[in-house]
Formats: C-alpha cells, sequence, structure tokens
C-alpha cells in the first residue's frame, strides 16, 4: 500500500525540476513500485485529476469550498486562508501552511502510524464525486475536513491542488506516456496507441507492468482518441496536396462519438465525457437509424435554428452541458447528427481500412439522413462550390479527407484538411480578469490570457481581452468565472486555469510586457471553448510560428 505521503514527495520533486527528462525518470521509477490498483490511479493523479477524463465522475469542488473545508479542519479564519492566497497565488501553498500550523512536527510521530494512502485519497474523492442533492455539499464538505484533517503539511499542498485540478508540476499526458514506457520497459510509441485506443492512462500502465500493452484494443463502450484535422493552406494548395478528396462540409456543431450495442447508447464528447444522458435525441437517431449490432460510429451534433441554419456554438454547448431537465433544452435547441466515419462494426475494428471502405461500410448501415453527404473529387473547383455551399447554409467550411487514409486515433494529421475562411484565432486559457467600472462594475469585464509552454509546464501570459463580449455574455462570463476565483487583488482576480477562449486578433506583436515576450494586437473574443482542456489550448510554439508567418495572412479567404 503506497502511502500518500510518498506520491507528494513525488510531485515536489517534479515540481522543482525543470528538465522534462528528469521529471519523467523520477515519475517512472515511481510508477515501476506501485501495483495495480495504485496504477490505475497514480497516473491521472500526477496530472492534476482525481479521475480519468472519460470517466463520469466529476469531483465538483470549487475554489470556495475548498478554502471553506480548509478553514474548519484547520482552525484557521478566512481572512488567514485569504491572505495567504493574496500573497502566494496559490492553493495548495494555503494548504501547506494551515495545516502546518495546526500539526507541528512532534506529533508527526504519532501520525505515522495510519497516514493516509494513495488509495484512500482516491476513495474519498470517489465517495466525493458521488455525493449529489441537496445533503452534497455536506457530505463533501465532511471528506475534505477528514482528507485535510489527516494530512501532513505536503500531503494537503497536492490534496488541494488535486482537489482544484491545479496541479502545477508540469506534467502531461505526453510526460506520463514516456514515464509508462521507461517504467516497464515498453516503447513510447506502442504506450501512445494504446493510450489513443483507450483514453485511460491507467488501464495502460496496468497492462504495461504486465507487459501486456498489445492486448488492448479499441472496445465498445470505452472511447477513443478522435482522429483531428489539420488546417489546409487554401483549396488549391490542400487538392495539390491530398490529389483526390473526399470532401464535406464541415459542420458546425460539436463532435460526437457514438458507440452502440444492440440498444445501448453510449455518447462521448470531443473531450470524451459522456454526454449520452444531455442528448437523447441523438440516442434515438442511432438507435432508429442504423442497422448494425456494435459500432463505433463519428460525428458531428449540429443544432438547427428555425431558419434551418447552425445555431452558434455556445448554444450546442448548452446542450452537452444540460444533466438535468433536459427535455426543456432539448425543444428550445433540437440537434441534427451528421455521422462521417465508422471505427468499429459487429466486432471488426476498422481503423486500419482506407476512409472509402469504412465510408462504405457507413453508407451501408446508416440511414441518409444522420449522413454527412460526401462528394470524391479531384476538381478544385467543384471543392470551391461545395465550399460555398457550406459556407453559405452557415456552415464553417469543407474538410478535405484522403479516401485511402486510414483512421488514426489522436492524430492531427495531413489526410484530414480543414479550409475554412482565414481569420487566425487562438485558443488560450484564462488565467485572470479585471472588474469592469462604471456599468459594469459588478462584471469581469477584461480577461487576461495564456499559452502554456509544454516545455515547461508553465502558463505565459500574452494580454487581456475584453472586446467582442456583449452584456448578456460578461453576466454570463461574470456567473462562470465566480468560482474559479483564486486570489482577489484589488480589482484584479486570478483564476483557476480552467477555461478556453477563443480570441481572433488583428496581428500578434513581440512585446516585453508579457511572460510570452507576445501580445495580440486588437483581440477579440469569438467563443469561449468548453469543449476544450487547458492542456488543448494553443502552445507558446504556435504563438511564435503565428508570429512568424503572420505577413499577409489575415483576412484573406481560402481560395
Ligand atoms: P477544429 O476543431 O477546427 O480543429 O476542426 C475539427 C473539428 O471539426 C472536428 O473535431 C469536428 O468536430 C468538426 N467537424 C465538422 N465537420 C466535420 C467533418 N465532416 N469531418 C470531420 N470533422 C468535422
Amino acid at each position: 500500500m503506497t502511502s500518500f505521503e510518498s506520491f507528494a514527495e513525488l510531485c515536489k520533486k517534479i515540481e522543482e525540476i525543470g528538465s522534462s527528462l528528469e521529471k519523467t525518470a523520477l515519475l517512472a521509477s515511481f510508477l515501476s513500485e506501485l501495483d495495480e490498483a495504485e496504477l490505475a490511479v497514480v497516473p491521472s493523479f500526477v496530472m492534476g485529476s482525481p479521475f480519468p477524463a472519460s470517466s463520469e465522475q466529476l469531483l465538483g469542488v470549487g475554489p470556495s469550498t475548498l478554502y471553506d473545508a480548509l478553514s474548519r479542519a484547520s482552525g484557521a479564519p478566512p481572512s488567514e486562508i485569504n491572505d495567504i492566497l493574496r500573497r502566494t497565488g496559490d492553493v495548495g501553498a494555503v494548504a501547506f501552511e494551515v495545516v502546518e500550523k495546526r500539526k507541528p512536527a512532534t506529533l508527526s510521530a504519532f501520525i505515522e502510524a495510519d497516514g493516509l494512502s494513495i488509495l484512500e485519497v482516491y476513495s474519498r474523492f470517489a465517495d466525493l464525486a458521488r455525493a449529489s442533492g441537496k445533503r452534497s455539499q455536506g457530505v463533501k464538505m465532511k471528506h475534505l475536513r477528514y482528507l485535510f484533517g489527516e494530512a501532513r503539511p505536503l500531503e494537503a499542498r497536492y490534496i488541494a491542488r488535486l482537489a482544484l485540478d491545479d496541479m502545477r508540476i508540469g506534467v502531461g499526458e505526453g510526460l506520463v506516456r514516456d514515464a509508462i514506457a521507461k517504467a516497464f520497459g515498453a516503447s513510447p510509441e506502442e504506450v501512445e496507441r494504446s493510450y489513443n485506443f483507450t483514453s485511460d492512462l491507467g488501464l495502460v500502465a496496468q497492462r504495461a507492468k504486465e507487459r501486456r500493452l498489445s492486448d488492448l484494443t479499441i472496445e465498445i463502450g470505452r472511447p477513443i482518441k478522435v482522429m483531428l484535422a489539420q488546417l489546409g493552406s487554401g483549396i488549391p494548395g490542400s487538392m495539390a496536396e491530398i490529389g483526390t478528396a473526399a470532401v464535406e462540409w464541415k459542420f458546425d456543431g460539436s463532435r460526437v462519438q457514438i458507440h452502440k450495442k444492440g440498444d445501448e447508447i453510449e455518447i462521448f464528447s470531443r473531450r470524451l465525457e459522456r454526454v449520452t444522458r444531455s442528448l437523447p435525441e441523438i440516442v434515438s437517431f442511432v438507435k432508429e437509424g442504423v442497422r448494425a449490432e456494435a459500432a463505433i460510429l463519428d460525428g458531428e451534433a449540429v443544432a438547427r435554428g428555425e431558419d434551418g441554419r447552425p445555431l452558434p456554438f455556445q448554444e450546442i454547448l448548452k446542450r452537452f452541458r444540460r444533466k438535468y431537465k433536459v427535455e426543456g433544452t432539448a425543444k428550445k435547441i433540437p440537434l441534427e447528427l451528421m455521422l462521417f466515419d465508422l471505427v468499429y462494426l459487429n466486432g471488426r475494428v476498422l481503423i486500419d481500412e482506407p476512409l472509402r471502405e469504412r465510408r462504405r461500410l457507413l453508407e451501408e448501415v446508416a440511414d441518409s439522413e444522420i449522413l454527412a453527404s460526401q462528394t470524391v473529387t479531384s476538381d478544385p473547383e467543384k471543392v470551391a462550390e461545395i465550399y460555398e455551399e457550406a459556407i453559405g447554409a452557415g456552415h464553417e467550411g469543407v474538410m478535405l479527407k484522403s479516401p485511402e487514409s486510414p483512421y488514426a486515433p489522436g492524430k492531427r494529421g495531413k489526410n484530414w484538411l480543414k479550409i475554412k475562411p482565414v481569420m487566425e484565432t487562438l485558443d488560450l486559457v484564462v488565467i485572470g480578469a479585471r472588474w469592469g467600472e462604471g456599468r459594469r462594475a459588478s462584471f469581469l469585464g477584461s480577461y487576461r490570457l495564456a499559452s502554456p509552454d509544454p516545455d515547461t509546464g508553465r502558463l505565459e501570459d500574452v494580454g487581456w481581452v475584453a472586446t467582442g463580449i456583449t452584456d448578456e455574455m460578461l453576466s454570463e462570463l461574470t456567473d462562470l468565472f465566480r468560482d474559479l476565483i483564486l486570489v482577489s487583488e484589488g480589482m484584479e482576480v486570478e483564476l483557476k486555469p480552467e477555461v478556453i477562449f477563443e480570441v481572433a486578433f488583428e496581428e500578434i506583436q513581440r512585446s516585453p510586457n508579457y511572460s510570452s515576450g507576445y501580445a495580440l494586437r486588437f483581440p477579440r473574443l469569438v467563443r469561449v471553448r468548453d469543449d476544450k482542456a487547458v492542456e488543448e489550448a494553443d502552445t507558446l510554439e504556435r504563438v511564435t510560428n503565428l508570429y512568424a508567418t503572420q505577413r499577409g495572412r489575415n483576412g484573406r479567404s481560402p481560395g
């Protein structure tokens, strides 16, 4: 039984070193000592999540609940907690300090007897996640108080950060994959492949330990990483690259991965969260319109307005987010389904089949009403025509797919090229905000944006956005961010990095004012990317590349 303290010490060491190689080596040696049950948990823990992304469990603990629990467990008054927060900007530091004050070192021998284990912390988190309904707040508080009551200062630091999904030790998926490979003598490619098939690093670690990675394959009920598209360089350029293309509209909706086994349907979002309950009509479409005993289907859910045009992305997200009283929202925002791929059919994994074969099978099993139209052509004029139709219908553009290509889970390759009007945007992490003035005084009106640097695991800021936000959005955003406030300092707040803004801009400039070294000129909020996780934000490398290649590109049509 591995203690949570040894995990906390690992995190501390990882936090203190900058080199990814050293971090990987430390994590690998830690993993190699764990038993099977612990291996299921630690990969998510070390990335800062109590549960794997595809799990249905959600902790549902915001900063205010956590501070309250810390205050009650340690006896530290809220004002003291606020002071430490203001000074350090780190919930982990708060937990460390208040627990340290409460538990002097002389007591540690006593605690030694039955300290927390990794699995105990996990099981408390699982109980927390299960708590729902009226009494859930009380249950959550009870578990958090227990954890902070038992924890030593260093453990408290990482329990607090884990609870808020804000680990700050610079460990992402890539590093965990490499560490699993190193710990158990597997190749990084094999680990990555298994991960893309299962979306579960805990499971991958367990199989790697047993030297049974090759057993892991695509299974109904377990989401796979979705295949992604690269931005094509205009229609003629992209057609020259791809030759003959299977052309589809690029629908303005949200990705759905649908698993069907008999009448049992599960739907996963782009981030592989289970969204089945939120999308009852998609479940019916598949029950009625897919003639297959077992299938994994890939497609887009599109919200259709009264005029037949797709509703804005924010509207469709209201559908994806709603878990209870779904019917009312479903009436207001009805969805359509556009299937464009088939990954698994009746016991056969199809990812190595060429797209034209997968499409043939998809047409065989799916009704045409739920099927994205596809035209195979090598004529750029024809593509331009389809592109105009798609834009005219309110969609985003077209996808050009190589008919010979396999389905590559988790890959953003050249086999799928997306063509859309060129307006560069960046998906950036919101790390802070400023209260407005005058009429907008009770709203958070400008937002501080950052881009992750995968090399250091840090978020580097690129400036502020305050344009493109309507009054209605202002109040929605303020509500959204209120519970993510970590520290308040005068008019400014520091936010838990969780929300991604897609931001358009005119130009990227060099700037000494921000830690990234860059600033966006005329930034404008396009939308909130609720479907993206912080790890999927645009990296500093992309910012740098955009800076290098931006001259004369913005605003041109893709032709
Ligand atoms: P992007 O998010 O801009 O990288 O574009 C990729 C997304 O486009 C996918 O994740 C899908 O949600 C969406 N999409 C819309 N239409 C299609 C299509 N015909 N084929 C593949 N993806 C599509």
